[in-house]
C-alpha cells in the first residue's frame, strides 16, 4: 500500500485561516484531513476548506509561460518570457507603470511584489483587492484606534455576552467564525443580527434587524442616541481612554437620529432599535462583528467610524469578548495590507510620504538608483478611472493573482480601462477573465505547492507548508518576480534562496513582525501581531491599556448619515446589493474548478422578495432581465420572503451572469472603495 503523507497548512479561501492537513499520495494531493493544531478552527472545516484540494489537480492549471504573438498565445521558455517582460517594462516611465498584488498569495510574495513595484518599477501605483473589500476598515479604524485591524481574536468571540453582527453573513462567508458566534449564544450571549437579508446567520438571532442597505450610519447613530439618553454610556472609559466625545454628542443627539426618525430611515421598528441599544450597552462584553455590508459603500469609512464610536461609547474595547471585529475576505488580505501592497504604505503601514520611512527602505534595500519617490500612488479603482479618463497616463500593468475583469465594479468600465493599457503581465494559477488582455501569462504555484506565511483576519501569522510540486514549469510568485527583477538589473536586491530568507527581511523592516521567525511560527502555530521581540508572545487583544494612536487615546469620528450614491426611483425601483455564497469564493477561479463545490451551486441567481416578484408576475426559477444604468443581464430569479422588500441580491462569482456588470463605480472619497452594496435596479420579466 502506498504511504500517505499529511502536510499541515492553512485554507486558501477566507480570512478565518483554518488549518488542515493536505493528504498526499504518490506525489499528488488527494484530500484534506482535520488538524487539531490550530485554535482557530479546532479541527473543523466548512465545505470550501474540506474540498480545497480539488482544484489543485485541475487540467486547467497554467503550466508554461506564454507570450501573445500576432494575437495568439505561444508557449515560451522562462528565459524568453522574463527577458520580454523586462524589455517591455523598461520602455515606460515609472509613472506609467502599475502593479496589482494578491490577497491570496503569501506574505512573502506580497512583500516581494511591494519591493518590486517600489524598487524595480519605481512606482507607488501598487494595490490589491483589499481596496474592494476592507480599505474602509483600514482607513477608518486607523483613524479611530491607530490600527486598522481586527481588535480581538477569533476564539474571543465565544466569550462575548452580546454579539452584534452587522453586514456580515458570517455563516456563509466565514463559517468557522460563525461557529464562535453560536458558541457565544450557547454561553448565554444575546445575539443581534442586522442585515437586509434573512440568512443562515440570522437563524440563531434573538433580535433580527432587517434594515435597508446603506442606512448603517443612521442605525448606529440612533443606537448611540438611545444609549446616551438613558445614561448607559461607559463614562469612565470615555473620560480616560478617548477624545472627541462632545463632537460625537453634537451629531448623534440630533433630532434626525431620534428612534422614530431612525426607524423611518432604516425600515425598522423603534422598539427593536431600543432593545438592541439596551443589550449592546448593558449585556457586555459586546463583540461587534462586521464585514462588507459595512465597508462597501461610498460612506464606508463613516460606517467603520460609527462602529468604532459605538464600541468606545460602551467601553467595549481592550478586553476579551468585545472589540470591533472586521472579518477580512481573502485568506491573506490582512497580510497583503501588512506587507505594504498599498499605494500609500511600505510594509507595517509605514507611510511612503514620510521622509524617514523613505530613507529607511532605501537604506535597507540598496537599489543603486533609488526607489519610488515619497508620494502616494494610485488605488486600483483610481487606476481604472485614470485609464479611461486620461488615456496614456498609465501604460503597463503587472498583475499577480487578481482578476479585476470579474471582481471590479462596472465591468464595461474595467474593459475600457484594460483596452487602454499597452502592456499587461498576468501571473496566476489559472487562465482567468483578465488573461484575455494579457501580453504575457506566467504560471504560478498554488497554496499547496509552496511554503510561506499568511496573516488571517485576527492578525495571526500562520505557516504554510509545501505538500507537492507545482504543475509543469510553474514557479513561486516571489521567485518569478525575482527573475524579472534580475533581468532589469536588480539581481542583488532579489537574491533570496528560500521563503524563510524573505520572511527574515520582512521581520527586519516591519515593526509589527520584528519578533517573528519561521522557527517561532512553527512551534506556536501562529503569532498575533504586534510581536516586537523574540520573547513577545504576540497580541491577541489590541488596545488593552491604550490605543495605538500618537497620544494613546481612541478618537470619536462622528458622521451624519448620507444615502447611497444611487437610490431607487420610479425608473429603477429596486435597491441592488451583491455578495457571496457558501460554496463559492470570489471570482470562482478555484471553487468553480472544484467538482464538489460547483455541483452544489452550478450558477448564479438573483434574489427577489416574494411580494415584489408577485407584483411583476415573476415565478421562482424563471429567467428575468436585471437592469441598471450600467448594463443588463439575464439571470434566474430566486423568489424568496427572506430578502427585504424592495431589495435584490446577486452573488458575484459567476461569469455567465456577472453581477459586476451592473454594480456602480461610485467611490468612498477617503479610501476609494466602490459601492457594491447599493445601486438602483429594475427587473423585467422575460
Ligand atoms: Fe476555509 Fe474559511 Fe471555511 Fe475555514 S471557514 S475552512 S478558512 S473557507
Amino acid at each position: 500500500m502506498t504511504d500517505l503523507k499529511f502536510v499541515p497548512t492553512t485554507c486558501p479561501y477566507c480570512g478565518t485561516g483554518c488549518s488542515f492537513n493536505l493528504v498526499v499520495k504518490d506525489g499528488k494531493v488527494v484530500g484534506t484531513a482535520p488538524s487539531q493544531r490550530s485554535p482557530v478552527n479546532e479541527g473543523k472545516l466548512c465545505p470550501k476548506g474540506m474540498y480545497a484540494f480539488e482544484f489543485i489537480n485541475s487540467p486547467d492549471r497554467l503550466t508554461h509561460p506564454m507570450i501573445r504573438k500576432n494575437g495568439e498565445l505561444v508557449q515560451v521558455s522562462w528565459d524568453e518570457a522574463t527577458t520580454y517582460i523586462a524589455e517591455n517594462l523598461k520602455k515606460y516611465k515609472p509613472s506609467e507603470r502599475c502593479a496589482l498584488s494578491s490577497a491570496r498569495a503569501s506574505n512573502e510574495d506580497n512583500y516581494v511584489m511591494m519591493k518590486f513595484a517600489r524598487g524595480v518599477l519605481k512606482t507607488n501605483h501598487i494595490d490589491h483587492c483589499a481596496r474592494l473589500c476592507h480599505s474602509s476598515t483600514v482607513a477608518g479604524l486607523a483613524g479611530s484606534f491607530g490600527s486598522g485591524a481586527m481588535t480581538n481574536s477569533i476564539p474571543d468571540i465565544a466569550e462575548a455576552k452580546c454579539v452584534f453582527i452587522i453586514g456580515s453573513n458570517t455563516f456563509e462567508q466565514h463559517p468557522l467564525i460563525g461557529r464562535r458566534e453560536v458558541m457565544a449564544k450557547k454561553n448565554g450571549a444575546k445575539y443581534i443580527y442586522a442585515d437586509p437579508r434573512r440568512t443562515h446567520t440570522s437563524s440563531p438571532a434573538d433580535l433580527f434587524l432587517q434594515f435597508h442597505s446603506g442606512t448603517d450610519v443612521a442605525l448606529l447613530n440612533g443606537l448611540m442616541q438611545i444609549i446616551i439618553k438613558n445614561g448607559w454610556e461607559d463614562k469612565e472609559f470615555i473620560e480616560k481612554r478617548t477624545k472627541g466625545y462632545e463632537d460625537l454628542k453634537k451629531i448623534v443627539m440630533k433630532e434626525e437620529y431620534s428612534v422614530e426618525n431612525v426607524a423611518k430611515i432604516t425600515g425598522l421598528e423603534p422598539k427593536d432599535i431600543e432593545t438592541a441599544a439596551d443589550w449592546i450597552a448593558n449585556n457586555g462584553p459586546t463583540a461587534l462583528i462586521y464585514s462588507m455590508g459595512i465597508t462597501q459603500h461610498t460612506v464606508g469609512v463613516d460606517n467603520v467610524h460609527a462602529c468604532a464610536n459605538l464600541q468606545m461609547l460602551t467601553g467595549n474595547l481592550g478586553k476579551r469578548g468585545a472589540g470591533v471585529n472586521p472579518l477580512r475576505g481573502q485568506n491573506n488580505v490582512q497580510g497583503a495590507c501588512d506587507m505594504g501592497a498599498l499605494p500609500v504604505n511600505f510594509s507595517g503601514y509605514q507611510k511612503v510620504t514620510d521622509p524617514a520611512n523613505h530613507k529607511k527602505f532605501e537604506d535597507a534595500w540598496k537599489f543603486p538608483d533609488g526607489i519610488a519617490p515619497a508620494e502616494n500612488g494610485y488605488e486600483v479603482t483610481i487606476m481604472m478611472n485614470v485609464l479611461t479618463d486620461n488615456p496614456g497616463e498609465l501604460k503597463a500593468m503587472y498583475i499577480m493573482g487578481e482578476n479585476p475583469l470579474l471582481s471590479d465594479p462596472d465591468i464595461n468600465h474595467v474593459k475600457e480601462a484594460f483596452e487602454n493599457l499597452e502592456f499587461v503581465v498576468v501571473q496566476d494559477i489559472f487562465y482567468n477573465e483578465t488573461c484575455e488582455y494579457a501580453d504575457v501569462i506566467l504560471p504560478a504555484v498554488c497554496f499547496a505547492e509552496r511554503d510561506g506565511t499568511q496573516t488571517n483576519t485576527e492578525r495571526r501569522v500562520q505557516r504554510w507548508h509545501k505538500a507537492v510540486d507545482g504543475p509543469g514549469e510553474s514557479k513561486y510568485d516571489w521567485e518569478i518576480l525575482s527573475m524579472v527583477a534580475a533581468k532589469m538589473g536588480y539581481a542583488d536586491q532579489f537574491a533570496w534562496k528560500s521563503f524563510s530568507e524573505v520572511f527574515d527581511e520582512i521581520a527586519e523592516v516591519t515593526p509589527q513582525y520584528h519578533g517573528m521567525s519561521y522557527a517561532r511560527l512553527e512551534s506556536a502555530d501562529g503569532l498575533h501581531w504586534p510581536c516586537k521581540t523574540p520573547e513577545d508572545p504576540g497580541t491577541p487583544v489590541l488596545h488593552t491599556q491604550k490605543f495605538l494612536t500618537a497620544d494613546g487615546l481612541g478618537v470619536f469620528f462622528p458622521a451624519d448619515w448620507q444615502p447611497p450614491a444611487e437610490v431607487p426611483d420610479d425608473e429603477y425601483p429596486f435597491q441592488f446589493t451583491t455578495g457571496r455564497c457558501l460554496f463559492h469564493w470570489h471570482t470562482g477561479t478555484m471553487t468553480r474548478r472544484s467538482e464538489t463545490l460547483d455541483k452544489e451551486v452550478p450558477t448564479g441567481w438573483i434574489e427577489i422578495n416574494s411580494e415584489d416578484a408577485a407584483a411583476l408576475g415573476i415565478h421562482d426559477g424563471e429567467m428575468v432581465r436585471a437592469i441598471t444604468r450600467r448594463d443588463s443581464l439575464k439571470v434566474a430569479a430566486r423568489v424568496t420572503p427572506t430578502i427585504k422588500k424592495g431589495t435584490t441580491f446577486m452573488p458575484f462569482h459567476f461569469i455567465e451572469c456577472p453581477a459586476n456588470l451592473l454594480t456602480h463605480n461610485a467611490l468612498d472619497p477617503v479610501c476609494k472603495i466602490p459601492e457594491y452594496k447599493a445601486c438602483a435596479m429594475k427587473i423585467e420579466k422575460i
